[in-house]
């Protein structure tokens, strides 16, 4: 496989690994093709549909048939991410020389709505590990990128983002953990709180304070798994994202060396809000996943079930239920899309398209699971049914990575100050 590039790598694997397009949702599914008004390939050239099949392959043939046993389990799926990884998943956004696949924000968006339509929670997490990895290829010298990368492209190393605290979660710049520097070493205290992958992962990017109050005082350093004084809480029960640990990760005297931080000292919350904001597109594209799977469920269920003697589908509130549902899917695909395109040419509307894009596109997603979850009648709400589990692994999406009042400030600060 050396020498190939990593579309052709990509390619080359996903046609090994998955002979059928198909999405496998759920026992009553007549797996039916894609109408083409939603079908989310309009519009990308020839090679974004080459890998974005690849993506719906690896759903439907590697996550999609284990998405509700990881559930309800509460398996970190490390194989399968593994293999993801090998069709260059783990490091999509990173830079081809320490093992990333060197696609551009469209791509890796087109890239995660496909896999999440095998299992949002296991995508999320993926997306999370790829923002980290993005954050220590950009902001890392050349020696962290070459210890780092590719074991994180690799997925042979797994990586988590802390940010959030006990008593800081909106106001992140808020945040308590100190880092004193003692000669060669920061000795860290403090703790992090509802950290994805927490305690199962090797590679922690930790925010912490250097300097005084506010964002200015904060810098970014990565701990890794086994330094002595770093620790983790109990693993945490969610209504959703069950196939990845939450847990509250704990400094206590832990020295982390010097040449382990990322970019200069005070630089660290920058780096956190740059990570975020394409991290804000990949939990939007999560979510489109989830909707795209849930609009066909719903389709499907509409056109066998039947009452007052005839189909689902000849009822024409359900029919302008499902009209609308497709009409807000495809809004949120556009909306998106335009927004990883300005993040990836660097223009000045970037992070507020990032936040539109992160609050319009979780809460209309959200509202089209629960309304594919409502067609299903009884049924929808068994746990036979993935509608359920669409409904419950992306209303987080809602909250985290900035909740959606956290989007509206910085979209109304854009709006209010930038003349
Ligand atoms: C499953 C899960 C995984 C997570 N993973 C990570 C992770 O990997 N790394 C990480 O760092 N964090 C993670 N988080 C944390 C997440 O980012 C925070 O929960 C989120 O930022 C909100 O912070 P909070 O929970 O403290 O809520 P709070 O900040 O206490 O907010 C509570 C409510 O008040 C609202 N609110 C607060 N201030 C205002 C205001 N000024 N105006 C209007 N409304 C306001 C909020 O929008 C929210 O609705 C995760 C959370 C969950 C649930």
């Amino acid at each position: 496989m050396a020498g190939l590039g990593p579309l052709a790598r990509i390619a080359r694997l996903g046609s090994n690994l998955c002979r059928n397009h198909r999405l496998i949702f759920n026992k009553s599914s007549q797996r039916r093709g894609i109408a083409s008004c939603i079908d989310p390939a309009q519009g990308l050239t020839d090679e974004q549909k080459e890998f974005q099949k690849v993506a719906f392959d690896f759903a439907a043939n590697e996550m999609a048939p284990h998405m509700a046993e990881w559930d309800q389990k509460e398996i970190f799926p490390v194989e399968t991410m593994r293999k993801a990884a090998q069709l260059g998943f783990g490091g999509i956004y990173v830079q081809p020389d320490v093992g990333g696949s060197g696609l551009s924000r469209l791509d890796t968006s087109i890239i995660f709505e496909a896999l999440s339509t095998g299992c949002v929670s296991t995508t999320a997490y993926i997306s999370i590990h790829n923002m980290c990895a993005w954050m220590i290829d950009t902001f890392g010298n050349d020696e962290q990128r070459e210890k780092f990368c590719p074991d994180l492209c690799s997925m042979e190393k797994f990586a988590s983002y802390c940010l959030t605290e006990p008593g800081s979660g909106s106001d992140a710049a808020s945040l308590l953990t100190s880092a004193q520097r003692k000669g060669d070493h920061y000795i860290l205290n403090g703790s992090k709180a509802f950290i994805s992958g927490g305690g199962d992962t090797d590679v922690y990017v930790v925010m912490c304070r250097t300097g005084g109050k506010g964002p200015k005082g904060i810098s970014c350093l990565v701990v890794e798994k086994g330094t002595p004084g770093l620790s983790f809480g109990k693993k945490e029960k969610k209504v959703g994202w069950n196939s990845q640990p939450t847990r509250a990760v704990i400094f206590e005297d832990c020295a982390v060396p010097v040449s382990n931080r990322l970019g200069e000292e005070g630089q660290g919350f920058g780096i956190a809000m740059r990570g975020l904001n394409g991290g804000r597109i990949n939990i939007a594209s999560c979510s489109l996943g989830a909707a795209h799977a849930s609009v066909q469920l719903a389709r499907d269920h509409l056109l066998v079930r039947k009452q007052f003697g005839e189909t689902l589908s000849n009822n024409q509130f359900l029919q302008f239920k499902l009209a609308e549902m497709a009409t807000k899917l495809v809004a949120s695909r556009l909306l998106v899309r335009e927004a990883a395109t300005a993040l990836q040419e660097g223009r000045p509307d970037a992070v507020s398209l990032c936040s539109m894009a992160k609050l319009f596109v979780t809460d209309e997603c959200f509202d089209i699971c629960n309304q594919a979850l409502q067609m299903h009648g009884g049924y929808g709400y068994l746990k036979d049914y993935a509608v359920q589990q669409f409904v419950r692994d992306i209303r987080v999406h809602q909250i985290l990575e900035g909740t959606n009042e956290v989007m509206r400030m910085i979209i109304s600060r854009n709006l209010l100050t930038e003349s």
